[in-house]
């Protein structure tokens, strides 16, 4: 018989921290909390592009759980008059950013999340089909937390690392005069700055403060 004899384990060249941001679509840096509402992308569909979006419930009031119950169908529709207006949607986005930085998944990035709708963006239209989607806790016009750029940041980086992504847009370039979020108060040269290193296209202005 052949006794192979015992071997060290081979040092690994990357850290082994890198290894973990991911287990299959899902990061690991996230709170994971699986949203029904999600599809398939089409065959052969390249994740090219992140969407940026900004969303609270009730409007402008923030923390208070609503988006992730209503990712999950699990908002009732009757606790505020304004949910009157969305009463019935079902909606998604991979990834919800609290005030605090605190990042949430819902689907899977292999998945299609519904976040865009109507919407085109580099040459190509139905950008849920191969798209990430990005909600940050906030309310369109107004501004966003040091602590969410941070995570954004961070979070754009590991998706670059991961996906093909060569698009960084927000929703209301990407469906001009049906959205206007994540809005002016959104700072563009901010994130731009912190991922200037990752060959990205980004919204023509973008390189200005709003
Ligand atoms: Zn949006």
């Amino acid at each position: 018989m052949t006794v192979t004899p015992p071997t060290a384990p081979t040092p690994s060249p990357q850290p082994i921290e890198a290894g973990d941001r991911w287990q299959g679509g899902w990061y690991q840096r996230a709170h994971r909390l699986p949203s029904p509402n999600f599809g398939p992308r089409p065959a052969g569909a390249r994740i090219d592009l992140v969407v940026l979006h900004s969303i609270s419930l009730p409007p402008g009031e923030y923390g208070t759980g609503a988006v992730q119950q209503l990712f999950t169908n699990q908002l009732d529709w009757d606790a505020h008059p304004y949910y009157q207006t969305i009463r019935g949607i079902e909606v998604s986005a991979h990834f919800f950013i609290t005030r605090a930085g605190v990042i949430w998944q819902f689907v899977d990035c292999g998945q299609r999340a519904w976040h865009a709708g109507a919407s085109r963006w580099r040459g190509r239209g139905n950008c849920n089909d191969d798209s990430i989607g990005i909600e940050l806790e906030g309310l369109e016009g107004l501004t966003f937390e040091a602590a969410q750029y941070a995570a954004l940041a961070r979070l754009c980086a590991d998706l670059v690392a991961r996906y093909p992504i060569r698009h960084v847009a927000g929703h209301e370039h990407i469906a001009p005069g049906r959205k206007l979020d994540p809005g002016p108060g959104f700072d563009w040269p901010q994130l731009r700055g912190a991922l200037a290193g990752n060959a990205l296209d980004w919204p023509p202005g973008s390189d200005q403060p709003g």
